[in-house]
């Protein structure tokens, strides 16, 4: 292997225990930060996810107050319990957790969370603020890719960045604070030809495209930091990235495992979002 690893569980950690104490000065002002989770239905995946974000929580001090909900709820009924907790003081912060049952409307959903709970940063207020680069709450996962970028000191400025993937959770928000940090961007989907052709120029590439091993060795540039968002699940059960990074490690300057890369410091960063949130009530 020559790529340095970028150890997404050893940041997450990292990240946990300072936030730790800011929770520890936001108790002495009387201010526990509060997470409310929001679960509809009984996926699997997203089980383990709302747990891993309600361990991450206990960890830093955080109060996390989880809410499930049928899968036969009607959307007004969903809306009346986010509705309660954007009025609930304890709150400051609110997730629901996606993939949601099909007769849900995710976005309508996402939108009516106050725009300073909105924690994962899906609001439309919250992602206007991130074009603008004005302050706002920004998406868990592309501020992981970020965070983890700036503790490899990968130089960002001036670079060429390739996002794979163009979701408002994942892709779009990625490529806005490349752009911020002044990289030059290029955003890939499905219907780009010639993926390689482009990846191959990518100084840093982030890969958020839910295709286990979609990225070969030939597709990556030598020296490139590679960041893989990617979660996907092998026939075996093996959990894979969108990077075949057994072959991708040794041509890559810096890369991320999965698991262990990505999807933990995506979780520290919603703990961050929620302390942030309970810090900027307090004032
Ligand atoms: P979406 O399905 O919303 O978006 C996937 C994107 O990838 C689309 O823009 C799609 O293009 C593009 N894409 C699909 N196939 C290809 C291809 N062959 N070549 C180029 N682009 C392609 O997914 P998300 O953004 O929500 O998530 C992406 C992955 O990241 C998933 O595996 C998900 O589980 C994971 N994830 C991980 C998180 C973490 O914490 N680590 C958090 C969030 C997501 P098009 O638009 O043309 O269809």
């Amino acid at each position: 292997m020559t790529a340095q690893l970028i150890d997404g569980a050893a940041l997450a950690l990292e990240k946990i225990n300072q936030l730790k104490q800011s929770v520890t000065k936001l108790q002495a002002r009387g201010v526990t930060p509060g997470l409310a989770t929001v679960l509809v239905g009984d996926d699997p995946a997203s089980r383990i996810y709302i747990r891993n974000k309600a361990r991450a929580c206990a960890q830093a001090g955080v109060n996390s107050i989880h809410h499930d909900v049928p899968a036969s709820a009607t959307e007004r009924e969903v809306l009346d319990l986010v509705t309660r907790l954007n009025n609930e003081r304890a709150v400051h912060g609110i997730i629901v957790q996606l993939p949601l049952p099909r007769h849900l409307d995710a976005q309508r959903l996402s939108q009516a969370i106050a725009v300073e709970k909105d924690v994962d940063g899906f609001n439309w207020l919250n992602l206007g603020a991130l074009v603008e680069g004005a302050p706002g709450i920004t998406p868990c996962t592309p501020r992981a890719a970020m965070a983890m970028l700036d503790h490899a000191h990968v130089p960002i400025e001036g670079r060429h960045a390739v996002v794979v993937g163009r979701s408002t959770i994942v892709g779009k928000p990625a490529a806005l604070l490349l752009i911020a940090r002044g990289a030059t961007v290029t955003v890939c989907n499905s219907r780009t030809p010639d993926l390689g052709a482009v990846t191959r120029q990518a100084d840093i590439l982030i890969v958020a495209t839910g295709k286990a091993h979609l990225i070969t060795r030939g597709m990556v540039k030598p020296g490139a930091a590679v960041i893989d968002v990617g979660i996907n699940r092998l026939a075996s059960g093996k959990l894979a990235g969108d990077v075949a990074f057994d072959e991708v490690k040794d041509v890559a300057g810096w890369i991320t495992p999965v698991p262990g890369g990505v999807g933990p410091m995506t979780v520290a960063m919603l703990v961050e979002n929620t302390v942030d949130a309970a810090a900027r009530s307090a004032t």
